[in-house]
C-alpha cells in the first residue's frame, strides 16, 4: 500500500483530533458509562442467523464479558458485505448457525481483557476479521490473512481460545460471525481484531474500511498495477468500487467497469473508471479485448461466479493476470482453456487484501484523510438493525453498493439521515 509519506503517525494524531471533536468525545464517554453491568455480561440486540433460508431478526443477546487477550466493543456501524448473505443463505457451508452476523463495522472500546496491548477503552477501532496468531507457517511467511488457526476460528465461529461469548434467550450458543458479530449493538472480539484509528474519522465511513476497503484495494496492490496498465473491474458493488479506487491510485491509464446495473456502472465512472459496460449486452470479456485492442493487464472478478471468473480469464492479453476477490459459494468449479496458460495467463487469488491488515490500515486512512480516498460516496443505505433482511435482499437481487447499519448514532456520526438508493 502507497502510504502518504508523512511524520504524523495515526497514533500521534489522536489526541489533537479528538481535542477538535468534543461532541465525539464526549460521545465515547457517554457510551463507556452507559455500559450496563460489563462484568456481568450484556443484554443487546443483535441480528441472528437461526438457519440458512430463513431471514435474519434481531433478538435479546447475551454477551459474555471481554477474556484475556480480547476487548469489550460498543459497535457504531456495521457494512453489510455479500459474505453475510452468503452465510445466511447456507453456501459456505453446513454448521454456521446459530450465529450473531457482521464482520465489517467500527466502534470504540469499552473494556479490555488481560494482556491486551494496543488498544485501550476510549479507543475508536475498526474491525479486522483476520485476527492473526503470528506464529503459524502462514503468519511466519508474511501472510497473516492465510493464518491457518484464524482460519480454523473463522469457520467455527469461535474466538482464539475456541469458545463464543454470545448466547441466545434460550441460552444456547451463538457463533461469532467470521469471529467479529458485529451486526449487535456489543461486540467481544480478539485484541488483535480490534485495529485503532483517528477519532476523527466517522465511524459509519471507518467501518467500510475492514472488509471492503481493505479487500478491494489489497487485491489492487497484490496484483502490482502499475501506472499506464489496463485494468477490468467485473462486478462494482461495495467491494468492486474499492478496486476501481484502487486502480485509480495505482496509476491505471484504462479502468473498464464491468456491471448489470446502470446505477452501480455510473458509481464505478465517478470513483474513477474510465469505461463503463454493461454485462447485460454482449460479451463482455470480447468487448474489452475489442476495447483494448488485445486485453487488459488485470482483470479482477468482484462476483464469485464461474462465468465472471471465466469472463476474467478471457479479458487477459498474453501475460495477463486474472485476480479472483469475490466470494464463490462452496461447490463451484471454472474451467479455463488450458492451451492459454502457454500465452503465460495467469490466475491468482486474492483473499481480505493479501496483507496485514494493521499495516495496510494506517495509510488507507491517509489516503482517506487527505481527500484521495472517498469512502462515503460507496454507502447507497444508511439503515438499521431492523433491516438487515431488506438489505440482504438487494445484496441478492445485485441492487444499491453497500448499506451500512447505524447501530449507535451518536457515534456513528452519521445524524439521523437514512438513504435509500
Ligand atoms: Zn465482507
Ligand atoms: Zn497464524
Amino acid at each position: 500500500m502507497p502510504a502518504t509519506p508523512s511524520a504524523e503517525t495515526p497514533a500521534a494524531a489522536v489526541p489533537a483530533a479528538a481535542a477538535a471533536v468534543p461532541a465525539a468525545a464526549a460521545a465515547v464517554q457517554a457510551a463507556a458509562a452507559a455500559v450496563p453491568a460489563a462484568a456481568a455480561g450484556i443484554e443487546m440486540r443483535a441480528c441472528v442467523l437461526r438457519e440458512p433460508g430463513r431471514p435474519v431478526a434481531v433478538e435479546r443477546v447475551h454477551l459474555d464479558p471481554p477474556g484475556p487477550g480480547e476487548v469489550l466493543v460498543r459497535v457504531a456501524a456495521a457494512g453489510v458485505c455479500h459474505s453475510d448473505v452468503h452465510l445466511a443463505d447456507g453456501r459456505l457451508g453446513e454448521g454456521r448457525w446459530p450465529m450473531v452476523l457482521g464482520h465489517e463495522g467500527a466502534g470504540v472500546v469499552q473494556a479490555a481483557g488481560a494482556r491486551v496491548t494496543g488498544v485501550a477503552p476510549g479507543d475508536h477501532v475498526v474491525f479486522c476479521m483476520v485476527a492473526p496468531c503470528g506464529a503459524c507457517r502462514a503468519c511466519r511467511s508474511g501472510r497473516p490473512t492465510l493464518c491457518e488457526p484464524a482460519g480454523t476460528r473463522s469457520v467455527a465461529g469461535r474466538l482464539r481460545d475456541g469458545s463464543s461469548r454470545l448466547r441466545g434467550a434460550d441460552g444456547a450458543t451463538l457463533q461469532h460471525g467470521l469471529t467479529v458479530a458485529c451486526f449487535a449493538e456489543y461486540a467481544v472480539v480478539d485484541g488483535a481484531a480490534a485495529i485503532p484509528i483517528p477519532d476523527d474519522l466517522p465511524l459509519w465511513q471507518a467501518a467500510l474500511l475492514g472488509c471492503g476497503v481493505v479487500t478491494g484495494i489489497g487485491a489492487v496492490t497484490a496484483a502490482g498495477v502499475r501506472i499506464g496498465e489496463r485494468v477490468a473491474v467485473i462486478g462494482c458493488g461495495g467491494v468492486g468500487l474499492q478496486v476501481i479506487a484502487g486502480a485509480r491510485l495505482a496509476g491505471a491509464a484504462t479502468i473498464i467497469a464491468v456491471d448489470r446495473r446502470p446505477e452501480k456502472l455510473a458509481a464505478a465512472l465517478r470513483r474513477g473508471a474510465t469505461h463503463a459496460l454493461d454485462a447485460g449486452h454482449g460479451d463482455a470479456a470480447t468487448e474489452i479485448v475489442t476495447m483494448t485492442g488485445g486485453g487488459v493487464d488485470h482483470a479482477f472478478e468482484v462476483v464469485g461466479t464461474a462465468g465472471t471468473i471465466r469472463a476474467a480469464w478471457d479479458a487477459l492479453r498474453p501475460g495477463g493476470t486474472a485476480v479472483v476477490v469475490g466470494l464463490a459459494p462452496a461447490g463451484v468449479e471454472v474451467s479455463l482453456p488450458a492451451i492459454e496458460f502457454l500465452s503465460e495467463k495467469s490466475i491468482i487469488g486474492s483473499y481480505y487484501g493479501s496483507a496485514d491488515p494493521r499495516e495496510s490500515f494506517p495509510g488507507l486512512i491517509e489516503l482517506v484523510r487527505s481527500g484521495r480516498l472517498q469512502l462515503a460516496d460507496v454507502v447507497s443505505d444508511l439503515i438499521e438493525l431492523e433491516d438487515i433482511d431488506a438489505a440482504f435482499q438487494r445484496l441478492r437481487r445485485g441492487q444499491g453498493s453497500r448499506s451500512v447499519v447505524i447501530i449507535d448514532p451518536a457515534l456513528a456520526g452519521a445524524g439521523n439521515e437514512t438513504r435509500h438508493a
